[in-house]
């Protein structure tokens, strides 16, 4: 316990940065040459969007410390009322915060209000792992309001929310990586974990799989729930039919994009 908490010390940003060199050193030294364009472009571009994302980062560090604050203060949520085991409580504490991410994950998809704000991270139509960079900034507030709202409910601890916030990282990059995965990947850890080729389906521009595929950490939502899909990763067109083209892969365009109205292009490509 006390190395996790001496990990979960260091800085993100820096965990940031070494993961962006890591995997674009990777994706250079073994990808097949599948990226359309200039690869170191389009990592400024969306690294451009993770630079708001982090002069956000004190606004949302206020929000998460108030509110586990509050939960503690007031012992307040199911957790604390029927008191589970410490090791219980951080464990489902993991589990829920990933359960309120599918669910409102889900609402990104089927609202349009919202689709105009997740749909800057399906634009990526040179899907890498930089692409886990690509959020557009209101949607990190909008799915801690999800994570906070169940912790506030269950009365989940901040050691619970920090697990998760160090998962989530290096899973992002190992799920967009332009990387080619061996099939026993899926077959040993995809009963339980978003596999990189199970998220790859969800970039898929054919709605009847950009509607799946949902989990952010585990796939067992979508098992249980009915959103899980497969699909040969080598079968896969990446993006959006709509964010086609250089102008429409550009940061300012993208920037922009959720105050447009942009039809959904669901034309199937040849
Ligand atoms: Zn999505
Ligand atoms: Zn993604």
């Amino acid at each position: 316990m006390e190395a996790l908490n001496r990990l979960m010390e260091i800085d993100p940003n820096y965990i940031l940065v070494g993961l962006i060199v890591t995997f674009f050193v990777m994706e250079t030294a073994f990808n097949k040459p599948a990226h359309n364009g200039d690869k170191l472009k389009h990592l400024v571009q969306n690294i451009l969007f993770q630079l708001i994302v982090i002069a956000m980062g004190s606004v949302l560090g206020y929000m998460l410390a108030t509110t586990f604050d509050w939960i503690e203060q007031n012992r307040f949520g199911l957790f604390y009322w029927i008191a589970v085991p410490f090791w219980f409580k951080i464990i489902a504490g993991v589990f829920l915060l990933d359960f309120a991410d599918y669910w409102f994950h889900r609402l990104d998809h089927k609202v349009p209000l919202l689709w105009r704000q997740h749909r800057v991270h399906h634009s990526d139509t040179s899907m890498d792992a930089s692409t886990a960079l690509r959020q557009f900034p209101t949607e990190l507030i909008y799915f801690s309001l999800g994570e906070l709202l169940i912790s506030v409910l269950f009365g989940i601890d901040i050691f619970s929310m920090n697990i998760f916030l160090f998962l989530i990282l290096p899973a992002f990059f190992f799920q967009h990586a332009n990387l080619n995965y061996p099939e026993w990947l899926d077959k040993l850890l995809g009963w339980l974990v978003v596999t990189p080729n199970y998220h790859k389906v969800h970039h898929e521009q054919d709605q009847n799989y950009t509607d799946t595929n949902y989990g952010t950490l585990f796939i067992i939502w979508d098992r249980w729930f009915g959103t899980f899909k497969t699909k040969p990763v080598q079968e896969i067109n990446y993006g959006l039919k709509e964010f086609e083209g250089d102008k429409k892969q550009s940061f300012w365009y993208l920037v922009r994009s959720p105050f447009m109205h942009i039809e959904r292009n669901l034309e199937k490509k040849s």
